[in-house]
C-alpha cells in the first residue's frame, strides 16, 4: 500500500458539524492532523488542529486549505461543484465526486440504484416550479399510487422538504410545501422495519460491513438504532450484498450509509449517504472499530479493520432539550455518552447521543 498516509500527515474535512468532529477525533487517534473547512459555526473546530472559517465561494481560502492537507474528505454532501473542482485539482478527494453527485439529488440516486439492479420505491419527477406542476403531480400519483410522499430532490434531511399525500386531495398542499423546488414523488412503502448498513470500501477494493442496525424515527429524525436488527440471516446477507453492490458500482473509498426498508417483497433501498451516518454512531460502543476510524483508514489508504461487533447496543439520539437528561444518563452503568459541544439546544437539533450496551453480542 504505497499510497498509505503516515501519521503526522493532514486530513482535510469539508464540514464542521458533529460528523466532522467525530471524524477529527478518530483521525487524531491514528496520529493524523486534521483541518476543518466550514463556513458557519464548527463544533468540529474544538477538536481539530486547524479550522478555516470561510465560504465555499472563497477561492483563496479553498486553495490555501487544499494546499495544507494530504487528502480531503467530507461530512457534508452539498458542497458546490466549483469548490470541489478547485480542491480536486490540488489534492486527492475521497470518496469520489460520483458518489456525491449521485446522492445529492434524489432523482439521480433512485435512477442509479435502479440501474444497478436494486429495488427502490416507485418514483416520478415533479417540478413544483413549472406552471403545469399540479397536472404533472396528478399524473405522477396515477403512476406511483396513493399514499405517496413528495420530496424535494435536493437538500432534504431529517424529514425536511417532505410532504405526505395520504389522499389525492392532499396533493395541492404537498405541492405548496415544495416551495417551487424540483421534487420527486415516491410511493409509500409499507415496511416492516427500517434497517441500515454502514459499509466501508478501502483503496484495495476490500469491503467491510458493520452489523445492520434497526432504526426508529421520531418526527422525521432518527430516534434509536438497535443492534442487531431483528432480521434473519438471509436478509442480513442480502443487506450486505446491496451495500457491496453500491460501493463497487461507485468505485467508492470510505464509509457509506445505506438505509433500507424491509418489506414482504424483500429489501428496498430508501437512500444512501456517502459519508459516516447517524445510524452508525453505535459502532463506537458496540464494535472493535467505529465508523469514523474506519472511514479515516479508508481515505488514508490504510487497510480496513474487520468490523466485528462485540456488544448488543441501542443508540439513542439526544435532540434539543433531551440534553436535560444528561445528568441522569451520566449516572447510568453501561451508557456511553457522546455530546457534540453545541452551545444552543434548539428543538430538532442533534446535540449528542447515548449508546447503551444491552449485553455481549448475541445471535440475531
Ligand atoms: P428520508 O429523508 O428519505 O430518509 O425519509 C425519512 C423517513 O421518512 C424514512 O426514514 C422513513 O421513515 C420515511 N419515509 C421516507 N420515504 C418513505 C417511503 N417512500 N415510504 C415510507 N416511508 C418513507
Amino acid at each position: 500500500m504505497s499510497e498509505m498516509l503516515h501519521p503526522g500527515q493532514t486530513i482535510g474535512i469539508l464540514g464542521g458539524g458533529q460528523l466532522g468532529r467525530m471524524l477529527a477525533m478518530a483521525a487524531a487517534r491514528l496520529g493524523f492532523h486534521t483541518h476543518i473547512y466550514e463556513p458557519g459555526a464548527a463544533p468540529a473546530g474544538e477538536v481539530a488542529g486547524t479550522t478555516t472559517t470561510a465560504s465555499y465561494e472563497d477561492t483563496a481560502a479553498l486553495e490555501a486549505f487544499a494546499r495544507s492537507v494530504d487528502v480531503v474528505t467530507y461530512e457534508f454532501e452539498n458542497v458546490p461543484a466549483a469548490a470541489l473542482d478547485q480542491i480536486e485539482a490540488l489534492v486527492p478527494f475521497r470518496p469520489n465526486r460520483r458518489a456525491l453527485a449521485v446522492s445529492q439529488d434524489r432523482l439521480t440516486e433512485k435512477t442509479f440504484l435502479q440501474e444497478i439492479g436494486l429495488q427502490v420505491a416507485p418514483f416520478a419527477p415533479v417540478d413544483a416550479g413549472e406552471p403545469d406542476a399540479a397536472a404533472r403531480l396528478a399524473q405522477a400519483l396515477a403512476e406511483v399510487g396513493v399514499p405517496a410522499i413528495l420530496k424535494t430532490r435536493r437538500l432534504g434531511y431529517d424529514g425536511k422538504g417532505q410532504a405526505r399525500i395520504m389522499e389525492t386531495h392532499d396533493a395541492q398542499a404537498a405541492l405548496d410545501a415544495m416551495a417551487g423546488a424540483e421534487a420527486i414523488l415516491e410511493g409509500f412503502v409499507d415496511f416492516e422495519r427500517e434497517i441500515s448498513v454502514i459499509a466501508a470500501r478501502g483503496m484495495d477494493d476490500r469491503i467491510a460491513c458493520f452489523e445492520p442496525g434497526e432504526n426508529v424515527h421520531k418526527d422525521g429524525i432518527l430516534h434509536t438504532t438497535t443492534v442487531p436488527a431483528a432480521i434473519d440471516g438471509e436478509t442480513r446477507a442480502r443487506a450486505f450484498g446491496i451495500a457491496g453492490t453500491i460501493l463497487a458500482a461507485l468505485d467508492y473509498v470510505g464509509v457509506l450509509g445505506v438505509e433500507l426498508f424491509q418489506t414482504s417483497d424483500g429489501l428496498i433501498v430508501n437512500e444512501i449517504a456517502p459519508r459516516v451516518h447517524n445510524s452508525g454512531h453505535w459502532t463506537e460502543a458496540g464494535a472493535v472499530i467505529d465508523q469514523f476510524e474506519q472511514h479515516i483508514r479508508a481515505v488514508a489508504g490504510w487497510p480496513l479493520v474487520d468490523p466485528v461487533r462485540h456488544s448488543d447496543v441501542v443508540m439513542t439520539n439526544l435532540i434539543g432539550h433531551d440534553l436535560d437528561g444528561v445528568p441522569a444518563i451520566a449516572n447510568e452503568t453501561g451508557a456511553r455518552l457522546h455530546l457534540y459541544g453545541k452551545a444552543e439546544a434548539r428543538a430538532g437539533r442533534k446535540m449528542g447521543h447515548v449508546t447503551r450496551v444491552t449485553g455481549p453480542a448475541g445471535d440475531r
